[in-house]
C-alpha cells in the first residue's frame, strides 16, 4: 500500500461563497484512508530518515485525540516498522477511538503524566520492551524541518500555480511552514490556528522557514471556537451547510474552523476582488466520530 497517492482532486466550492472570487478545495482528505490529509506529507521525510539510519521502530508523542499518532502507527505498519506512542495523561479506563485505532495498527502505547509529557521524556516502560538503538523519535505533531520539507510537496503540483491565496488549518504550524516554503512569490498563505492563545506559534513557524520567507504568512486568530477540539452550534451548522452546497465533508477540530474562517474572511472582503483561493483540506475526518450521533448530516 502506498502512503501518498499521487492523484489528488481539486474540488470547486465557489457556489458556497459570495463575492467576485473563486474558491477551490485541495482534497488531501482523499489521499489515504488513514494517513489522511497533511499527515502523510509531514511523515514522509521522517520515514526516509529512519530508514536511512537503519531504525526499525518509530516513536512519537500525542494526546488521546492525536491524528498524528494514529497516522504514525498506520505509516509504520505500511512500511513494516514497529511503532511506539507516548500518550499524554494517565491510561483511561476506556481508550479513545483514536488510540484504539493506533493500537490496531500495532502501536504500543505508553501513558505518561501530563508533567512528564511536557518534558517529552521517554518512559522506562518503553526501554523494557524495545532496544533503544532501534528507536527513531519523531517530534510531537511532526513539528520540525523534516516535517515542513515533506509538507512543502503539498503545493508542488502544477495546478496550484493558478491560485493567489492558500488557506489552511494550523496546529503545530509545520504544514503552514511547508506551504510558505513552497509558495510562489504571488501566493499568499493564511493560517487558521485551532488552538486558543498559542502565542508562540508565529515564532515556531518562523523557525521552520528560510531567512527570505520569515513572516511571509498571516495568522487569523479568531476562529478557534473556544479552543482545541472545542466547537459551537454555529460551527456544526456551517459544516452541514458547506457539505450540502459542495458535497465536501469537514472535521470539527481543524478543517471546519479553517473553512468557516475562509467564509467569514471572504464576507469581510479580506481577499481582494478577483482572488483565486485554494482551501487545503488537511483531512482529520475520523475525528468527527467523537461528536454526538446526528450532529452532522454526513457520516
Ligand atoms: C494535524 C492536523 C492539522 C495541523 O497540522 P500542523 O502541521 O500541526 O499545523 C490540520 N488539519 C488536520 C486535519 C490535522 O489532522
Amino acid at each position: 500500500m502506498q502512503l501518498l497517492s499521487p492523484a489528488c482532486r481539486i474540488a470547486p466550492a465557489s457556489a458556497f461563497f459570495s463575492g467576485p472570487l473563486t474558491v477551490d478545495v485541495l482534497r488531501l482528505d482523499e489521499v489515504h484512508p488513514v494517513v489522511s490529509g497533511n499527515k502523510g506529507f509531514k511523515l514522509k521525510k521522517y520515514l526516509e530518515a529512519a530508514g536511512g539510519a537503519g531504525k526499525s521502530t518509530l516513536l512519537t508523542f500525542g494526546g488521546a485525540f492525536s491524528n498524528h499518532l494514529v497516522a504514525t502507527a498506520a505509516a509504520a505498519q505500511v512500511q513494516g516498522l514497529q511503532s511506539i506512542g507516548v500518550v499524554r495523561g494517565e491510561e483511561p479506563a476506556q481508550l479513545s477511538h483514536t488510540l484504539r485505532a493506533a493500537a490496531s495498527y500495532g502501536m504500543s502505547l505508553h501513558f505518561v503524566s501530563r508533567a512528564g509529557y511536557r518534558q517529552k521524556t521517554i518512559p522506562p516502560s518503553v526501554y523494557e520492551q524495545h532496544d533503544p538503538e532501534s528507536i527513531y523519535p519523531i517530534p510531537e505533531g511532526g513539528y520540525g524541518a523534516l516535517g515542513a520539507q515533506g509538507a512543502a510537496d503539498i503545493l508542488r503540483r502544477p495546478e496550484t500555480v493558478a491560485y493567489t491565496h492558500v488557506v489552511t488549518a494550523v496546529g503545530s504550524g509545520t504544514t503552514l511552514a511547508g506551504l510558505v516554503s513552497a509558495a510562489a512569490p504571488h501566493l499568499s498563505v493564511t493560517g487558521i490556528p485551532v488552538l486558543k492563545n498559542a502565542f508562540s506559534l508565529h515564532t515556531e513557524i518562523n523557525r521552520l522557514l528560510p531567512a527570505h520567507k520569515q513572516d511571509d504568512f498571516a495568522l487569523q486568530w479568531d476562529y478557534h471556537c473556544g479552543g482545541y477540539a472545542k466547537y459551537t452550534g454555529g460551527l456544526l451548522r456551517f459544516m452541514n451547510a458547506f457539505y450540502e452546497r459542495t458535497g465536501i465533508p469537514t472535521d470539527f477540530v481543524y478543517t471546519g474552523k479553517a473553512f468557516f474562517a475562509a467564509y467569514d474572511l471572504v464576507r469581510k472582503n479580506y481577499f481582494p476582488a478577483g482572488s483565486r483561493l485554494l482551501l487545503v483540506h488537511t483531512g482529520g475526518l475520523q475525528g468527527n466520530r467523537s461528536l454526538k450521533k446526528g450532529s452532522l448530516i454526513y457520516g
